[in-house]
């Protein structure tokens, strides 16, 4: 995670940067904690489309591990684990679209690219 040209990460390279804020919500400081876990804009539609809160962890691999639910199934677990893949990826996808390509931040675009098909 710390290859990913997040923007501390850049900063951290000593990379100069107009803003050092996330460029989905635009509330606080882009952090890989943030994008992945806590952004508000990838989140909240996030709950929506799955249909129940989360658990916001502190670390990516407490996170992930939360879509480890001891009730399901093998199966199950796999499709979740899937699902917070699906998550991150498309994520981090919609998040470069917006920095480089000038795209607009669109909630309902980052899962239409991930709904689960037949
Ligand atoms: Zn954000």
């Amino acid at each position: 995670m710390d290859r990913l040209s997040i923007t501390i990460n850049l900063v951290r390279r000593g990379v100069q940067l107009e803003t050092y804020i996330c460029p989905l919500c635009k509330k606080t400081n882009e952090t890989i904690q943030h994008l992945f876990i806590n952004c508000v804009v990838v989140w909240d539609a996030c709950e929506r489309w799955i249909g129940t809160a989360i658990i916001r962890h502190y670390s990516i691999l407490s996170h992930y591990h939360h879509f480890c639910l001891p009730m399901l199934t093998k199966n199950g677990n796999h499709l979740w684990k899937i699902m917070w893949v699906t998550i991150v990826t498309k994520t981090w996808a919609h998040r470069n679209k917006v920095v480089f390509r000038n795209g607009i931040v669109d909630n309902v675009e980052i899962f239409s690219l991930a709904h689960i098909r037949r």
